[in-house]
């Protein structure tokens, strides 16, 4: 069989179960209003959480950044790809740890994909068992599945099933491994509950708080902040592509843990540091979300986010034949569960025909039965944005009971 035969066939079946993907083009930059192919849509899909990718003094410090440092970092950072605008945002990240993770020390990288394969990879040696949430991000699943370590699923938020596997543990280092809020479900991971596991049976807890840095805790320094906790045994992975809207991620941990990593960790030492511009720039996006302007956008957030569940909750109760539901979600991820992979593709169409961009997830991202449209907020969200989409997920929902 020729390879394009081949590859056409695995083409045709995931048409067949309607599960193709298919690229947008953006002809404007991320913000709540967006022109897509030619089209300006109010979008409630991206994960700059705090609008600051559109945000006019991280364009300027981005070109200053260009003018000072030029184009790309030329080399792998133990090359010379390490510059000062490195270094300062290392050191940064150093000290907003050092309350919850004594002697913290951070390390960068080009993305949250390379950081979370990096720590798992290095640390997930073959004398490890890493224990892995059921609900992982798929970048975390992927380093498990590279990791030397013996790997042990454990389901999502089961804080019993996880000590019974600790307990059943022989390794000689043991590795819990957790999203901090869930990408698809917006929930928390019980942190409090599983750090105190990792304490009882000398694990270590790494927690991707992909879409917590930023959003979650007074000054924006994520789930570590929210749960006020502390520990030598906590390893951060925070992403800077999202809420700092920029790009690239850190690990925050244990200046051994970070030392090793630059030992060790092959995805770090083989690839090309970020560019010097764009580590430059992200002084300022760390300088932003500390200060007051984070402060009101991430107060803007909360506000939207009580708005639009008591909106959801409502059309929910107005519509109960449609047997949609509304999981509890603290954060600007709001999942509203839908069910048919059908449905919920009909219902972001509807969206997308009013001008309006939420998308539709369908397994296996999520499990069968349970596609949703995945909102989420930005803290330029206005409270008119919001009623915006309520109004048309009324309209939808009418539109579905008649048909139905
Ligand atoms: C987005 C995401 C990542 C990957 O980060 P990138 O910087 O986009 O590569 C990792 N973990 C979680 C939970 C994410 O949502």
């Amino acid at each position: 069989m020729s390879l394009l035969d081949h590859l056409q066939a695995k083409l045709n079946a995931i048409g067949a179960q309607s599960l193709t993907r298919s690229l947008r083009r953006a002809d404007s930059g991320t913000s709540p209003r967006q022109t897509v192919n030619g089209r300006e849509l109010l979008m409630f899909c991206s994960n700059d959480y705090l609008g600051l990718a559109a945000e006019p003094a991280i364009a300027e410090a981005l070109a200053d950044g260009a003018r000072r440092w030029g184009g790309g970092s030329g080399a792998s950072p133990l090359v010379s790809g390490h510059s000062a605008a490195h270094e300062a945002v290392a050191e940064t990240l150093s000290r907003w740890y050092a309350p919850h993770i004594p002697d913290a020390r951070a390390i960068g990288f080009c993305t949250g994909y390379m950081a979370n394969l990096a720590v798992v990879t290095a640390l997930g040696d073959e004398h490890t068992e890493i224990f892995s949430e059921q609900l992982n991000h798929a970048s975390l699943i992927d380093a498990a599945r590279l990791a030397k370590a013996r790997v042990t699923r454990f389901p999502h938020a089961d804080l019993s099933a996880l000590r019974a596997a600790l307990a059943a543990s022989t390794a000689q280092v043991r590795l819990i491994v957790t999203d901090a809020v869930f990408s698809m479900d917006g929930d928390l991971a019980p942190l409090p509950g599983l750090l105190a596991l990792a304490e009882e049976f000398d694990a270590w807890l790494i927690v991707d708080d992909a879409h917590g840095f930023g959003v979650l805790g007074k000054t924006g320094r994520g789930s570590l902040e929210h749960f006020g906790l502390t520990s030598e045994r906590l390893i951060l992975v925070g992403t800077l592509g999202k809420a700092a809207g920029l790009a690239g991620a850190f690990v925050a941990a244990h200046a051994t843990v970070v030392e090793y990593l630059l030992q060790a960790a092959r995805n770090f030492i083989f690839s090309t540091a970020s560019p010097p511009a764009v580590e430059h720039a992200l002084l300022t996006s760390l300088e932003l979300i500390e200060g007051p302007l984070g402060a009101a956008r991430r107060a803007n957030l909360v506000a939207r986010q009580a708005q639009l569940r008591d909106g959801l909750l409502a059309l929910i109760a107005r519509h109960p034949a449609l047997g949609w539901r509304l999981p509890d979600a603290a954060t600007p991820i709001q999942p509203l569960i839908v069910g048919g992979n059908a449905e919920v593709m009909a219902l972001a169409a509807a969206l997308e025909a009013a001008g309006l961009r939420v998308p539709g997830i369908r397994p296996p991202t999520v499990a069968a039965g349970t596609a949703r449209l995945r909102i989420t907020l930005c803290g330029t969200h206005t409270a008119a944005d919001v009623d915006a989409l309520l109004m048309a997920l009324e309209r939808a929902a009418a539109a579905q009971e008649m048909a139905a």
